[in-house]
C-alpha cells in the first residue's frame, strides 16, 4: 500500500508557513514503514531537534482506480480517520532551503500516526467535517473540511491521474495551522466531531 499525502491544503496553514497558495495540490508519499497505528508512542528520531505535529483527515481507498472523474471520485474512500503528518521541520527547511527534496523529513519510520477509522455514515457530510487536535489537553488545531483547497474528490481525482489507486491505499488531506513542537512525555488527542480517534504519547 502506500500513503499520499497533500501539503498546504488549508490557506491559514499556508499563511503560517508563509508560503503562497497552491494552484494544483502539492504532493508527497511516505511509504508504509512511517505507519504507526493502535496509538503506539512516537519516538523523536535522533537526526531531528524540531518535530512537529500536522493533524489532518485520512481516507482511506476502497476500490482500484485511475485517471477517476471528480463526479465519481466519491466511489472510491469507505472510511476517514484521523492522521499525524509528522514532520523533521529542521530537516525540512534545511533540505528545501538547499533546493533538495525533503521527503526524508516526512517519510522517516514513524511518521505517520493513524487513528481509528469511522465510517462515511458516522462522519457525515464529508464537506463539513470538523476536527481538532489537542497537546496535552489543550486545543492546538482545529479544522473542517469546508475550508480545504482542494476537496477530497478533487484531490484524488488529481492524484489518481499519476498513481493507481489501490484499496487501502491512504490519502492525507492536509492540515489547518498550528502545527508546533512536539517534546518527550506530550500526549496528542485527535478528534473527528466529538469522536477521540486517535490519542498517542510523545517518547
Ligand atoms: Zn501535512
Amino acid at each position: 500500500m502506500k500513503i499520499i499525502c497533500i501539503g498546504l491544503n488549508y490557506s491559514d496553514h499556508a499563511r503560517e508557513m508563509g508560503k503562497p497558495l497552491p494552484r494544483e495540490p502539492l504532493v508527497f508519499l511516505k511509504p508504509d514503514s512511517s505507519l504507526l497505528k493502535k496509538n503506539k508512542p512516537f519516538f523523536i528520531p535522533a537526526f531531528s531537534g524540531n518535530i512537529h505535529y500536522e493533524a489532518e483527515i485520512v481516507l482511506r481507498i476502497c476500490k482500484l482506480g485511475r485517471s477517476i472523474a471528480e463526479k465519481y471520485a466519491s466511489r472510491y474512500y469507505d472510511s476517514i480517520t484521523l492522521g499525524m503528518d509528522m514532520t523533521a521541520r529542521d530537516l525540512q527547511s534545511s533540505l528545501s532551503a538547499a533546493g533538495k527534496p525533503w521527503e526524508i523529513a516526512k517519510s522517516f519510520d514513524g511518521a505517520a500516526p493513524l487513528g481509528e477509522f469511522i465510517s462515511l455514515d458516522e462522519a457525515g457530510d464529508v464537506n463539513n467535517i470538523s476536527f481538532r487536535l489537542e497537546k496535552n489537553g489543550k486545543t492546538v488545531q482545529k479544522g473542517n473540511t469546508s475550508l480545504l483547497i482542494f476537496s477530497f474528490n478533487s484531490i484524488i481525482s488529481c492524484v489518481s491521474r499519476f498513481f493507481t489507486l489501490k484499496t487501502g491505499d491512504l490519502i492525507f488531506t492536509g492540515t489547518p495551522s498550528g502545527v508546533g513542537p512536539v517534546n518527550r512525555n506530550d500526549r496528542l488527542t485527535g478528534y473527528i466531531g466529538d469522536r477521540k480517534v486517535i490519542d498517542f504519547m510523545i517518547k
